[in-house]
């Protein structure tokens, strides 16, 4: 990243959009997966499935049915599929663009197009979860948003304790390039002790990951971690709320 990516993806870090603080009732976990490749939902489903728990698919449209640099991705039917199993279908984008590059205009168009190709999967409804593409961000972008999603993922590495950012919310990666079972592992026990909001998230899910994705055996091990912290697991539009409280 060049200095003015970093200064600006900076000033959007410390720039609270839409700040609240967290009830701290009790903790809750979501798992998501971004873009996603195809066996995010093949193989990562039946993952989810012996824990029991549903996951959150950050799609981004531009992807469907398409094979991109040796990755396969998602297609119409997985859509169909992982909703039906209860799933969330999520807003990351149509063409997957860093948000900074696109004008306001661009970015508009981009995210009502990747609206209308949800909508089907959707019931005809609206995605109301949101993930930065690249987790880039800058404060324009965070404001535009903001109110279009009730939230928003980036990528910085944390735990969501306390006063949060629901424009940029926090992630602990599960990503073969920086796996690290004690990092995760603290990162579930702080969630556990201060009531808080873990998000996990991964893009495939294969034997031989990407560096950017994981095992099925990664996956297996935190989502039964989570588990073993007595933590409730839920998609991110269904976590929100109970971290809200309400
Ligand atoms: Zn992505």
């Amino acid at each position: 990243m060049n200095l003015a990516i970093r200064l600006t993806s900076l000033m959007a870090r410390k720039l609270p959009v839409k700040p609240i603080r967290l009830a701290g009732q009790r903790p809750v976990a979501s798992i998501s997966f971004d873009d996603f490749p195809r066996n995010a939902w093949t193989l990562g489903g039946p993952v989810m499935a012996r824990h029991g728990v549903r996951g959150t698919y950050y799609t981004a449209g531009g992807f469907c049915g398409r094979t991109v640099d040796g990755t396969e991705f998602y297609d119409a039917e997985d859509l169909t599929a992982l909703a039906a199993a209860g799933h969330e279908i999520a807003c990351h984008g149509f063409a997957h663009q860093p948000t900074p590059s696109l004008t306001t205009a661009e970015l508009a168009a981009d995210a009502a197009r990747n609206g209308e190709f949800l909508k089907p999967f959707l019931g005809g409804a609206a995605p109301v979860s949101y993930a930065f593409p690249y987790g880039r961000v800058s404060p324009r972008t965070k404001r535009f948003m903001a109110p279009r999603f009730s939230s928003v993922r980036g990528v910085h590495p944390g735990v969501n304790v306390g006063r949060v950012d629901l424009a940029q919310l926090n992630t602990i990666s599960l990503e073969a390039r920086c796996w690290d079972e004690e990092a995760i592992e603290a990162a579930i026990q702080r969630v556990r002790q201060d009531r808080g909001w873990l998000i996990l998230y991964t893009h495939d899910v294969q034997e031989n990951p990407s560096p950017y994705g994981s095992t099925p055996k990664m996956l297996d091990w935190a989502l039964g971690r989570v588990a073993a912290a007595g933590i409730t697991m839920l998609p991110v539009r269904e976590a929100l709320p109970v971290a809200l409280g309400a």
